[in-house]
């Protein structure tokens, strides 16, 4: 496929997929061992499906403990993903790797693999596009497009641990923090990071999977009582409601007071620490004052910091603060008394914050065909 082809006119919306077979995960294992009686099959023929999809298996023929003619009907029936790969970045000499994903009906959305010493994380989207618009985000920029399912979700997953695979890595923690506003999406997010810890899947402890929010107040209730442990991220950018009302414009609706109690009331139930996201722009909150503000909203909660610089943004007023304003609004904030942390800033060059490949891509798109001129693209094949 040429990715130049694809992209080259309405980025949106273009291209309708004819494909009528289902993806695999788009059944549940009921519905799977359902369709494997009807073709008398025993019911742990999908245990063994399911083994080689969290394996990273990319067809069905490479399924080897799974009958021929089962294999067959399986190829007949149902897709082993329904994701297109479209494009590829990658940054720190590899180690950091973004993939552009076309899905069913023709929306995109972004996942970034950063792989550590003795880790490996993926960052997972669970929208196509965003309804929130963050005026400094990349993916708000763009027309809100569709939640995603939870297959889609999950086999974002599994192209992550296939490519690890190759590199003799494991997929070892998954963050929601790609495009989109996970508890907008919230039954679907649910559904998906049950399956990625079940064992009978992807096996990864809901303790190394973070569910970040912009701040749906009801959601995050609802999220503490489904007995998920997983981590909860706020993205809380500012500490005030006049601020917070224009970098999050969510918080019109769920002010930051109650978005911290809220969270609070997560982390009471679960027993978890909330992580806090802070996307530092450069005088605009990393200011004493801000860190003062911050101080005072989060003091005595069981919470952690993480500060993130700003990954600039075409098109938006904001600046990345300096490594210097980066470390003194550090130090503002642990003298505040809270734990915090800079995030080190992976794929600078990989358009790593979220959206930007993707809104790289559309704009190639739109100049006919640059994305194959450019060289930190690579349409993928
Ligand atoms: S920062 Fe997150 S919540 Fe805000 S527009 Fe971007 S994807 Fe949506």
């Amino acid at each position: 496929m040429s990715t130049a082809k694809t992209f080259s006119k309405a980025p949106y919306r273009r291209r309708v997929i004819s494909e009528v077979r289902p993806a695999i995960l788009s059944t549940s294992a009921t519905e799977l061992e359902v369709w494997l009686s009807s073709r008398a099959a025993p019911a742990y023929r999908r245990k063994q499906v399911w083994g080689w999809l969290a394996r990273g298996a990319a067809s069905f023929a490479e399924m080897g403990d799974v009958p021929k003619p089962l294999r067959s009907e399986l190829e007949r029936e149902f897709r082993v993903t329904s994701l297109r790969q479209v494009a590829m970045s990658e940054a720190d000499r590899g180690l950091t790797t973004k993939t552009l994903y076309e899905l069913d009906g023709g929306h995109s959305v972004e996942s970034v693999v950063m792989r550590y010493s003795g880790r490996s994380t993926l960052c997972i989207s669970s929208q196509a596009g965003c309804p929130i618009g963050c005026p400094f985000c990349a993916t708000g920029k763009f027309p809100f497009g569709r939640n995603l399912k939870a297959h889609e979700i999950i086999e974002q997953a599994l192209d992550a641990v296939r490519v690890l695979g190759t590199e003799g890595r494991r997929l070892s923690h998954v963050v929601f923090m790609g495009m989109g506003e996970p508890m907008a999406n919230y039954h679907a997010v649910v559904e998906s990071v049950r399956r990625l810890s079940d064992p009978e899947l992807l096996g990864i402890s809901p303790r190394r999977i973070v569910v970040s929010t912009s701040g749906l107040i009801p959601r995050i209730t609802q999220l503490g009582e489904e007995k998920l442990a997983v981590t909860l991220a706020i993205s809380l950018h500012a500490a005030r409601d006049e601020l917070r009302d224009v970098l999050v414009p969510i918080n019109r609706k769920y002010p930051v007071a109650d978005l911290v109690a809220a969270a609070q009331g997560y982390a009471d139930r679960t027993s978890r620490r909330v992580s806090y996201e802070w996307v530092l722009l450069a005088g605009v909150n990393d200011t004493e004052r801000d860190a003062k503000e911050l101080g005072r909203l989060l003091r005595g909660k069981l919470a952690h910091v993480n500060l993130i610089p700003f990954n600039p943004v075409d098109d938006t007023p904001y600046r990345a603060p300096e490594r210097g304003a980066v470390r003194r609004f550090k130090e503002l904030v642990e003298a505040q008394g809270l734990t915090v942390t800079v995030r080190d800033t992976r794929g600078r060059d990989a358009d790593a914050a979220c959206g930007q490949l993707h809104e790289r891509v559309m704009l190639a798109g739109r100049a006919q065909g640059a994305l194959l001129t450019d060289r930190s693209v690579v349409p993928a094949s």
